[in-house]
């Protein structure tokens, strides 16, 4: 008989997307709720929106200054 129920992986391991530790099940795909929560805010301040080349201005035109 198996006496080995208690720990079964139901998914593969997952860094957490905020700060890379395993993620746990709870929290799943991050490791904490306090990760989640981060994630969350996140996107709610919109922090996910496509990041602006910064160096656009920079690169405009003369290069050189020689
Ligand atoms: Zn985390």
């Amino acid at each position: 008989m198996t006496t080995k129920a208690s720990v079964e992986p139901l998914r593969k391991p997952r860094k957490c997307p905020e700060c890379g530790r395993p993620s746990t099940r709870e929290d799943y795909p991050f490791c904490s709720n306090r990760c989640r929560e981060l994630d969350l805010s996140r996107w709610l301040t919109g922090s996910y929106a496509i990041p602006v080349a910064e160096d656009e201005s920079k690169a405009d035109g003369d290069e050189g200054e020689y």
